[in-house]
């Protein structure tokens, strides 16, 4: 049986005031939550914070993006080792606003895949089709792209240590959910095209939904049967928002 799990994806939104009280109510209001796990990627600047006030606590922590390489000259960048150092336990890695805003193709996704699995971390692979291609009935063309270029360069013992997203591009800051069947649709379709490849790394990967969940459409999401919890952008960023999602996973 999957476990679930609930990730708050802050994207650029935080500040050192803000954070030590979002972080400090979240570790208060899901104390007594012992069935799922919880993590929040935050902003490089701020993963030393997140060390700092989650290391005795069972809220994990990671971070948004990381680097392909190791080292090198690579201005502005941070590799997988530097998240190690502070504690990273997850990374996100083919978040739609990468894909979309800096141009990272699948192919880059599953290099920065790779170095985040080298390095010891859990890549959060997201995947997920625009409106334009949904409208056109393309969704499961283009999953089955994302997720088969990711497959073909790590293979699947690989994948079966990481956790994927599937985030509907025109879910995301819109509140505009996918509804629990069309979500629930796509994930069964994601677990059984890694079925063909292993039934176990199938049965046992956690596939979130991600794209405006809410306290308020949380659990009805999650009682899907391929929906092993969520990442959460905007609702991440409101300790009681966040705190009753989680409560809905758990
Ligand atoms: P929202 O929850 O704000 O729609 O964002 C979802 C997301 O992109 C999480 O990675």
């Amino acid at each position: 049986m999957r476990s679930k799990l609930v990730a708050g994806n802050w994207k650029m939104h935080g500040g050192m005031v803000q954070n030590r009280d979002l972080l400090g109510a979240i570790v208060a209001g899901t104390a007594a939550l012992h069935k799922a796990g919880f993590a929040v990627c935050v902003p490089y600047p701020y993963l030393y914070q997140a060390q700092t006030l989650l290391r005795d606590t069972h809220i994990q922590w990671g971070a948004q993006n990381v680097s392909q390489h190791d080292k090198g000259a690579y201005t502005g960048e941070v590799s997988a080792a530097m998240l190690m150092d502070f504690g990273c336990h997850y990374v996100i890695a083919g978040h739609s606003e990468r894909r979309a805003l800096y141009g990272e193709d699948s192919h880059t996704v599953a290099l920065k895949f790779k170095a985040a699995q080298v390095a010891g971390l859990i890549p959060i692979l997201c995947v997920g089709e625009t409106l334009d291609q949904r409208e056109a009935a393309i969704t499961e063309k283009v999953v089955a792209e994302q997720l088969d270029t990711i497959i073909e360069s790590v293979g699947i013992n690989a994948l079966a240590k990481s956790v994927l997203a599937y985030e509907p591009v025109w879910a995301i800051g819109t509140g505009k959910t996918a509804t629990p069947g069309q979500a629930q649709e796509v994930h069964a379709f994601i677990r059984d095209r890694i079925a063909a490849h292993s039934p176990e790394v199938a049965a046992g990967l956690k596939i979130l939904y991600g794209g405006s969940v809410k306290a308020n459409n949380a659990e009805e999401l999650f009682a899907m049967p391929d929906i092993d919890g969520g990442l959460i952008g905007g609702a991440s960023l409101v300790a009681d928002e966040f705190i009753a999602i989680c409560r809905a996973a758990n």
